[in-house]
């Protein structure tokens, strides 16, 4: 493979911190695949020296970069335009810089859908139930929404917050939001074809943790989708497989985002499996670095 060069084109993510990133190691591993003369480096970038740092990667002509906590919203500021998908979700994961114009994306629901799309799983004219509101719950809603779900409904625990959250997405799209303990959510729950958690409840290290779910009132031919990848099976995921439910995780979601990101940045269709594979590497590194 080529090393870098005057020639290589710069690529990279933003957050603060950083240092966690599984993005470095994915983006690495698919433009080696690829064999494609660009570099993807992390940089942190303390949020008050956003904007300088903005105007900094376009001044040092870098073809794009992804953004991460806490710069999803703030960065909308510093962009010339932003794409339907990132107005929608109000917030920007991908920045395209194009003859030093900047626009943002989010490629968030690409990764969502496309993790469904692989299990051969359609939403079109179904009815979904969801855990949680927070920025990944907007990926999720608008995705669904777009592949015709014909209902979202959406269950959390403070449901006045959750409701004036996603105020903006139900003037456009069919959603209601219930607290998960009333009864038209757990109705909700017995019409789905689809649930999907995305609260962090049974992330790592938190692994009892788990949404409140009837599995008595859920279809058994219901899709369960946790948009968590660590640990690979919550125990969401565990208890709906018990039941024989088809499951998902979150990695073909993390993987699907970064694989659009490339796509928007190179033109080229990334090799999602290296993708994967690099990833799932990365996250065993940091188990075994837990563990020492
Ligand atoms: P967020 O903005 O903080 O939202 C979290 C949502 O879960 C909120 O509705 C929050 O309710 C609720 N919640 C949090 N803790 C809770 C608890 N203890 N009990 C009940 N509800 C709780 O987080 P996010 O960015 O949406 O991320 C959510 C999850 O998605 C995380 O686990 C993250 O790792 C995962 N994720 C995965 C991907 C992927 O590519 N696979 C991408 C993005 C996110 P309140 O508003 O009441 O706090």
């Amino acid at each position: 493979m080529k090393g870098i060069s005057g020639e290589t084109k710069n690529l990279g993510v933003i957050g603060w911190p950083i240092v966690h990133s599984l993005s470095p190691a994915m983006q690495a591993a698919a433009i080696r695949a690829a064999g494609i003369d660009y570099a993807y480096i992390a940089m942190p970038v303390h949020p008050e020296a956003l904007t300088q740092a903005v105007a900094g990667l376009r001044s040092l002509g870098f073809r794009g970069f992804n953004v991460t906590i806490p710069h999803k919203t703030a960065i909308i500021e510093c962009l010339d335009k932003i794409d339907e998908d990132a107005r929608r979700i109000g917030a920007v994961n991908t920045v395209v810089i194009e003859d030093g114009r900047l626009s943002g994306h989010n490629t968030d629901v690409t990764g969502f859908l496309r993790g469904l799309s692989r299990q051969g799983m359609t939403v079109r004219g179904k009815r979904a139930a969801l855990f949680g509101a927070g920025g990944a719950a907007r990926a999720v809603i608008w995705g669904l929404a777009k592949e015709g779900a014909e209902r979202i409904t959406v269950g959390v625990r403070d449901e006045m917050k959750a409701r004036a959250a996603l105020a903006d997405l139900a003037s456009v799209v069919n959603l209601e939001v219930f607290s998960w303990e009333d009864t038209a959510f757990r109705d909700a729950l017995k019409n789905a074809a689809l649930l999907v958690n995305s609260t962090p409840l049974g992330m790592t290290p938190k692994l009892e943790a788990i949404p409140p779910v009837d599995w008595n009132l859920v279809q058994p031919s219901a899709f369960v989708y946790d948009i968590i990848y660590t640990p690979a099976r919550t125990r969401f995921l565990q208890e709906a497989e018990a039941r024989g439910h088809r499951v998902l995780n979150g990695t073909s979601m993390l993987v699907g985002q970064g694989a659009e990101a490339l796509a928007l940045w190179t033109g080229i269709q990334p090799d999602e499996a290296a993708m994967e594979r690099a990833l799932l590497d990365a996250l065993a590194g940091k188990r075994e670095a837990d563990r020492a």
